[in-house]
């Protein structure tokens, strides 16, 4: 599943193709993704440049020069390839592509359909355009994300640390591998219960959550080359792993055994020895 790094990778691997560029068409083959495409985004799209692309949380928004801003998320399996327009085959699970005014395409694949596309008018703030994108949390590589809020958020939660991250009410964009990985950096066990940890533990959980998702973003960065070729497959990488998917094998740090739990039916990897 696109995380956030990827959905981070998309962004800067289409930006400089879509920016400034004038929508010409939109073709859309399949209108049924999580919720069905708007049969109205086509009309609304053709004729605006796109002005800027930005990330929240997991969706990218595409701000139109009418004031508008189509709003897309990869869901589950989608993911965004420029292709030249005329000369690239539609393959199978391509839903739509946007042409642009330098015969360039945007192609949006996804074999599984839980991505959306849909458009917030002008005069409306895209925030509050889609219910999902009303309460997130702050991003986390923003300075909001920060040791302040997170002790004050956590106060008195009972609920495990673990499911606590990866809530996008309280920061958007700490997946299941993130949340383990971060956890094990900062020392922390999956478990132990939001309220109970440190001030001190908090801000190394900070540093980490930011730190494993940097270095996500790093790596993803390396792929951009490849954003016009055959493959086209935008962004997703191998990150090295401290615990996650490692259950049996020897951490990294003490050589003691990598454990695996079930939190929320995800599975939670760490490090008994090292995290408390
Ligand atoms: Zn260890």
């Amino acid at each position: 599943m696109p995380e956030l790094p990827e959905v981070e990778t998309t962004l800067r691997g289409v930006e400089p193709w879509i920016t400034g560029k004038k929508i010409t068409d939109v073709v859309i083959r399949q209108r049924s993704l999580r919720w069905p495409v708007p049969p109205e985004i086509s009309d609304s799209l053709v004729g605006q440049k796109i002005s800027s692309a930005r990330r929240r949380g997991k969706y990218l928004l595409f701000l139109l020069s009418g004031g508008g801003t189509l709003l897309v998320h990869l869901g589950m399996s989608g993911s965004l390839r420029i292709v030249n327009r005329g000369e690239d085959d539609w393959r199978k699970h391509d839903h739509i592509g946007v042409g642009l005014s330098s015969g360039k395409e945007l192609r949006f694949h996804d074999p599984r359909r839980f991505g959306c596309w849909l458009y917030c008018p002008a005069g409306d703030v895209p925030e509050e355009c889609h219910e999902l994108l009303k309460k997130l949390g702050p991003e986390p590589l923003s300075d909001d994300f920060d040791e302040t809020y997170l002790w004050k958020s956590t106060r008195n939660r009972k609920v495990a640390i673990k499911q606590f991250i990866m809530n996008a009410n309280v920061v958007v964009g700490v997946g299941n591998i993130y949340a383990c990985e971060a956890l094990f950096l900062a020392g922390i066990s999956p478990r132990k219960a939001a309220g109970r940890v440190t001030r001190k533990k908090l801000d190394l959980l900070v540093r980490s959550i930011k730190e494993v998702l940097g270095e996500a973003i790093q790596m993803g960065g390396t792929t951009l080359r490849d954003f016009l070729n055959a493959e086209g497959e935008a962004g997703y990488f191998k990150q090295e792993l401290r615990v996650y998917d490692r259950e049996g094998q020897p951490c990294r740090e003490c050589g003691s055994e990598i454990k695996r739990i079930v939190q929320s039916n995800r599975s939670t990897f760490y490090c008994p020895k090292c995290q408390k």
